[in-house]
């Protein structure tokens, strides 16, 4: 899979690819993420890739010229599944949708910055909005960050358990069950016996036991 991140600050988002998950992702052949900086597109001598808003009012908007060039050298190069703008006001993000765009070739994602961009963009230039929550965060590159993430661990191979992602929260609807470590015994505070047991049938039971009831309580809009 290829992510395209194009962005205002791609330095932002540097350092979380090229370590943990993300990069061993990378290193695998499994995940190839590349981020452009819009300033390279940028109009004019001052590089520029934003303007005041028309008819007033405080903030910048990002510019549709240099996104569009942008765009348009990307789509040369390859085709593109999703071209996808980070935004507020998006489809609320979720494991489904993760599921769903972990299974495409080629995404590209468009982070805004400032008052956001120009709507002409969001009106020709993109496929799919989305928003990681109900706040407003001052760029679109945490957002595409966290969005790559929850993509990225899905993909087949990145992940060392492969199955591991399978029996996360939210896939079939549940929230995961507790899970403990070495010592079996810490402080008098102790691990639920029938882990310890080594009977595995019993122990599958109880997590699923488990999984539903934190479900029911903590997420129970999962089970409608
Ligand atoms: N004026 C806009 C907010 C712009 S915030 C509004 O009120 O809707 C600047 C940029 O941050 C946006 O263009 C978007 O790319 C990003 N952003 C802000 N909040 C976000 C969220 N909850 N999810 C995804 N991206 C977000």
């Amino acid at each position: 899979m290829r992510i395209d991140i194009i962005s205002a600050v791609p330095q932002l988002m540097d350092s979380f690819f090229q370590h943990s998950i993300m990069k061993r992702a990378n290193d695998r052949g499994l995940l190839e993420v590349v981020t452009h900086d819009l300033h390279a597109y940028g109009i004019n001598r001052y590089n520029q890739i934003d303007d005041y808003q028309f008819g007033g009012g405080a903030g910048m908007v990002m510019m549709i010229e240099p996104i569009d060039n942008c765009i348009a050298d990307l789509k040369k190069q390859r085709n593109y599944d999703e071209v996808i703008y980070m935004s507020p006001d998006g489809e609320l993000l979720n494991q489904k949708i993760c599921n769903q765009l972990s299974l495409v070739e080629n995404i590209i994602i468009l982070c805004g910055h400032y008052k956001g961009v120009d709507e002409r963009v969001r009106e020709h230039l993109i496929t799919r909005e989305i928003s990681i929550g109900d706040y407003v965060l001052s760029g679109g590159e945490l957002g595409a960050a966290v969005l790559v993430d929850a993509l990225g661990r899905l993909l087949p191979g990145v992940l060392n358990n492969e199955s591991s992602a399978l029996f996360d929260s939210f896939q079939d609807d549940l929230i995961a069950p507790p899970v403990y470590t070495r010592p079996a015994e810490y402080k008098g505070f102790k691990v639920p016996e029938i882990l310890l047991s080594g009977n595995f049938p019993k122990i599958e039971e109880w997590r699923n036991q488990k999984s539903l009831e934190r479900t029911k309580e903590k997420r129970p809009n999962l089970l409608k």
